[in-house]
């Protein structure tokens, strides 16, 4: 990770060596927190940020269902991105915001124990490689289940619910992999360690749906996987079976990038440029 000047900790901007928490912090013992994985992006009108409101109201219902009240509105998350952006001088970067149960009680339950939130930000190329983004990962199915809705809500993106992807990743790692699709405990995929799943077949897109029940398996047709991080990327191989690099792939691959990077109109609402302050006007 590369460092940048500042990071900002529970309504400060603090020096990036500062922003420190206690051994005894209850999020990491127990994996209490929620997290979100934002881009932004520079484009020909400046810094923009892709879909930044609705990652924060993701972190914020993801709070919510962890029982975890922000201490801070989704409109304050917002300005404290910017703001963040603007001081570390990077039009260009990830985004990380991070709520988590801080340092109180230590016992498993969170009650009564303080909410600490953290935005962290700094340049991050190609989640996948820039070889990958063009020609393809190998995934690996993995031998992890993926955790089901009713071990921890799966709408969370709650840092506990990580372990599993970790192992899913790690796994495929060593075994000489990319990435790691993991399927559900019926079968059936569910995502990638952090990517959602598509296949094209005969022209039409399916991925599995929010109870993850729908799609009978990985086909040799088309594949990719999409995130903030990841952005769309070809998956070219699944378990040792080539699937290639499709058109319908490079295609939404192209359509994003001209989103994201401020070429397109046609989503041109999805990008969240910085606002300019009376001072800068
Ligand atoms: N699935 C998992 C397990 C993830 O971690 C991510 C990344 N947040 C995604 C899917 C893709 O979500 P998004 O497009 O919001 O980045």
């Amino acid at each position: 990770m590369r460092e940048t000047e500042k990071i900002w900790m529970n309504g400060e901007l603090v020096a990036w060596d500062d922003a420190r928490i206690h051994v005894g912090t209850h999020g990491l013992h127990y994996g209490s927190g929620v997290f979100e994985g934002i881009r932004a992006y520079e484009t020909p009108n400046g810094s923009a940020v892709f879909r930044l409101t609705d990652h924060l109201k993701r972190l914020d219902n993801s709070a919510r269902l962890l029982g975890m009240d922000l201490p801070f509105s989704v409109e304050d998350l917002r300005l404290a991105s910017h703001e963040l952006i603007a001081v570390n001088g990077l039009p260009e970067c990830y985004l990380r915001p991070i709520a988590f149960f801080g340092y109180g009680e230590l016992g498993v339950s969170a009650v009564g124990n303080p909410v600490d939130i953290v935005i962290m930000s700094w340049p991050w190329g190609a989640y996948l490689g820039e070889d990958g983004l063009k020609k393809g990962i190998r995934a690996k199915i993995s031998s992890w289940q993926r955790i089901g809705p009713n071990v921890i809500p799966h709408v969370a993106k709650a840092t506990g619910v990580y372990l599993n992807s970790m192992l899913a990743v790690t796994e495929a790692n060593r075994a000489g992999y990319d990435e790691a699709i993991l399927l559900t405990a019926e079968g059936y995929v569910a995502d990638g360690s952090g990517e959602n799943v598509f296949i094209v077949k005969d022209g039409v897109i399916y991925t599995p749906d929010l109870s993850t029940s729908i799609l009978p398996g990985i086909t040799r047709d088309e594949a990719f996987m999409c995130g903030t991080a990841a952005e769309v990327t070809p998956l070219r191989e699944v378990d040792d079976v080539e699937l290639g690099v499709g058109p319908v792939t490079l295609e939404l691959q192209a359509a994003y990038i001209d989103t994201v990077r401020g070429r397109s109109e046609r989503w041109a609402q999805w990008l969240e440029y910085a606002e300019r302050t009376p001072a800068e006007a």
